[in-house]
């Protein structure tokens, strides 16, 4: 079967899928995202379609005749006219939680990194503030809290979220959540009290949403949740930006109402160095990282690969 890749792929997966099908091989990572009309050249032949960071075009869906399966190594699938594949009869399989532990090791490194003022106390140190005010300065002006005995309120308790839970069961921290597709007793099994939306926002010492973008969560908060937010807590997005009404969270974090934030998306990536929360003390901005692991293409491969082969199999 003609089976074009443009996904990242390990040499153990890519050699095992060798085996059984007929690669043509793209590495995006080295020689950076193909144009869509050379992608679709390139895989207008195929029957089957391995991606992962590629616009799958419309265009492309309908010049490949043969196509019936494209495995899209992302947890979710948006690069994909999913209405129009369907109808082309093409089938799309795409690896849930690839990035989960590594978006969930990012949230935690957030809340320790706000809770001990990591960024303003390197900011000072390279200032040369340590020198010039003396050796207690530093430490009696970036006191920080400890997480355990904290309150954590996760909005989503998917796969990211359950990891996130289950990282702070270590910590001692008290983690309540809400999700309405979860129940009490599912939420209870990985350590989280469940309690309403309006609960984690004025409880928590930390707000980390984990939710999906889409039509409902799409501008779901704004300043009317920050609002109910405790001054002396931080609010966490490693999920989408578009959940928040942008103007309004950065408002918000401008007026300086709460003790900070971590910020890992936004409305319109890339940033350029205009961005107004860049110059915020205690806003953590990180360039969309959270899924930026080496072990998170072992994962999606391993994953992706063993469901292509058992749908290939029957
Ligand atoms: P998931 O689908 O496994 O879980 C999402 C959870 O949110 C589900 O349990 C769902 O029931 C819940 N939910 C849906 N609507 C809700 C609402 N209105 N209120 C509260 N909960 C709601 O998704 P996931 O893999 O855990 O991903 C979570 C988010 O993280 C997504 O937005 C995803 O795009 C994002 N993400 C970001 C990165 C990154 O690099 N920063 C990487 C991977 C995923």
């Amino acid at each position: 079967m003609k089976t074009f890749i443009s996904s990242r792929i390990s040499d153990y997966w890519l050699e095992e899928l060798k085996k059984h099908l007929d690669v043509d091989f793209y590495d995006w990572s080295q020689e950076g995202l193909l144009e869509p009309k050379d992608f679709l050249e390139r895989a207008k032949d195929s029957q089957v379609i391995i991606t992962e960071s590629d616009m799958i075009s419309d265009d492309t869906l309908r010049a490949a005749k043969d196509l019936f399966v494209i495995a899209d190594f992302r947890g979710t699938v948006i690069n994909i006219n999913i209405d129009l594949a369907t109808e082309l009869g093409i089938v799309i399989m795409n690896t849930p939680g690839r990035n989960a532990d590594a978006v969930a090791d990012l949230t935690i490194a957030f809340m320790i990194m706000a809770a001990r003022k990591v960024i303003p106390a390197m900011d000072a140190l390279h200032e040369g503030l340590w020198a010039k005010n003396g050796r207690y300065w530093m430490y009696t002006n970036h006191q920080g809290y400890d997480l355990p005995g904290k309150v954590v309120g996760l909005i989503g308790l998917g796969a990211i979220g359950r990891l996130v839970a289950n990282r702070l069961q270590g910590f001692k921290a008290r983690v309540i959540g809400y999700d309405p597709f979860v129940s009490k007793e599912e939420a209870a099994q990985f350590g989280v009290e469940l309690v309403s939306q309006e609960e984690v926002f004025s409880q928590s010492d930390f707000v980390s949403l984990h939710v999906p973008l889409n039509e409902n969560t799409r501008d779901m908060y704004g300043k009317n949740e920050l609002e109910l937010m405790k001054p002396e807590a931080y609010l966490i997005n490693t999920s989408r930006a578009a959940v928040f009404v942008e103007n309004e969270l950065i408002e918000f974090l401008q007026q300086g109402k709460i003790a900070g934030a971590a910020l890992d998306v936004y409305h319109s990536e890339p940033l350029d160095t205009d961005y107004p929360l860049f110059n915020i003390p205690n806003v953590i901005c990180t360039p969309h990282i959270g899924g930026a692991t080496l072990d998170v293409v072992a994962h999606q491969c391993e994953i992706g690969v063993t469901s292509l082969l058992r749908f290939l199999n029957g």
